[in-house]
């Protein structure tokens, strides 16, 4: 999966994609609330927190999950790729 931010701003990744669960399974969330993100945009998230980020990016990331989660129900997908073969 492409980073959300390097396709947003149409980066070059460098990095690989790790999910970021913008709620955690523990206050509710799931994988309607988690979106790709590589390791270096994940560790810049953090740093600088949700609002400063959409703000610098013009992401918000709550809403990109959504987004993402409809795209997911679409196609059958979870947050980490298609499902196993079977
Ligand atoms: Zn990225
Ligand atoms: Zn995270």
């Amino acid at each position: 999966m492409p980073c959300i931010v390097c396709a947003h701003v149409g980066d070059k990744q460098v990095s690989r994609t790790e999910a970021h669960h913008v709620k955690t399974r523990g206050s509710g969330g799931g994988d309607d609330t988690a979106v790709c993100i590589c390791t270096r945009h994940h560790k810049h998230f953090h740093l600088i927190g949700r609002k400063t980020f959409a703000t610098r990016y013009g992401i918000d990331l709550m809403v990109e999950a959504k987004a993402l989660y409809k795209l997911f129900q679409a196609v059958g997908w979870g947050v980490d790729g298609p499902p196993e073969a079977a």
